[in-house]
């Protein structure tokens, strides 16, 4: 990367402990993320891509600390978001924002869209309550939405006008980060590319910096400039977009994209898709996390746990035959 990062996250942990279940037995540990490190330059998208449960939305509400990290450290701007109290992380928050998956599960029903898009404004104390109402309108209409639709309760929009609705919300402090936690996974496939290409839009206009969560690899391949394959709480891979879909290493990766329907034969590869589901991320296998359902797996996978290395420029691989 040739200019300094907008975000950097180093090692980052989180570890769940459970309830013992019984007195004598020892405390069973989620370990949810497991030491993950990436950097986002200021206006770019950084993806973490990967299936359910395999850590990267507990790596996104980590970085926004709306799930507490054991350890780490995750540098905005050149603030260490981890070290602030709660008084500071509060007044930091509107350097940082998250438009989720599901909007309306994220939105109050009873409140109508000017006060959902206004909420952030009113919780940071930002501008008097004309500016905030001048700033509602010009939110609506950046987001394609019409200024007299303020008044509407969610319910009266569709869920692609409610994601619009949640853009909007997220950008009304004017944030430099915005983490994406599957902002399309919950719509139809028209409404996914108009709110991906406002996403893009939105980017080059504010220079905004993403990241972008998904299991999509065809919505990651869409709209991110360099990518995470995350697997049990672990990156095991990690690159810029064109060397991951034309030059991918890791079996795990591979598999995800021979599940990409295309009819491109470079980006479908040779390797068939994954069967099973992620083991649990409670006890995960010993060694490579990923040997119980790897088709190259050999004995030392069992054993040894292989490191994040970086095997060509700017392309990190963790695997033993990388
Ligand atoms: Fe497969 Fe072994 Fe590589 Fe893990 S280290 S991905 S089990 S070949």
């Amino acid at each position: 990367m040739n200019s300094q990062p907008s975000l950097k996250v180093e090692n980052l942990r989180t570890h769940f402990k459970l309830a013992r279940p019984h007195l004598f037995a020892k405390q069973p540990t989620v370990y949810a993320v497991d030491g993950v490190s990436f950097e986002i330059e200021q206006g770019r998208t950084f993806g973490l891509v990967g299936e359910s449960g395999c850590g990267k939305s507990t790596t996104a509400l980590s970085v926004l600390r709306l799930v507490e990290p054991t350890s780490g450290s995750v540098i905005l701007k050149g603030t260490d978001v981890c070290q602030l109290n709660q008084e500071e992380l509060r007044l930091y928050r509107r350097n940082m924002q998250i438009i989720f998956q599901d909007p309306y599960s994220s939105m109050n029903p009873r409140a109508t869209a000017g006060e959902i898009i206004r909420s952030p404004l009113k919780i940071l104390n930002i501008g008097t309550p004309q500016e905030q109402n001048e700033r509602v309108e010009e939110l609506l209409k950046l987001v394609g939405l019409r200024p007299e639709q303020r008044n509407l309760y969610p319910h009266q929009f569709s869920g692609g006008q409610r994601q619009l609705i949640c853009v909007a919300r997220a950008l009304a402090p004017n944030p430099d980060f915005i983490v994406c936690d599957e902002p399309v996974s919950a719509l139809d496939v028209a409404i996914q590319s108009q709110i991906l290409n406002l996403l893009v839009r939105l980017q080059r206009e504010f220079n905004l910096t993403y990241l972008f969560i998904s299991h999509d690899m065809a919505v990651v391949q869409h709209i991110c400039d360099d990518i995470a394959v995350m697997y049990l709480g672990k990156i095991v891979e990690k690159t810029d977009r064109r060397s991951l879909f034309m030059n991918v290493k890791h079996p795990y990766t591979k598999a995800l994209l021979a599940a990409v329907p295309t009819t491109d034969p470079k980006l479908k590869g040779s390797s068939a898709p994954l069967k099973g589901d992620v083991p649990s991320p409670i006890n995960p296998p010993a060694g490579c996390h990923f040997h119980s359902r790897c088709p190259l797996a050999e004995a030392r996978c069992v054993e040894e746990d292989p490191v994040l290395q970086e095997i060509l420029p700017n392309h990190w691989v963790a695997c033993h035959l990388a």
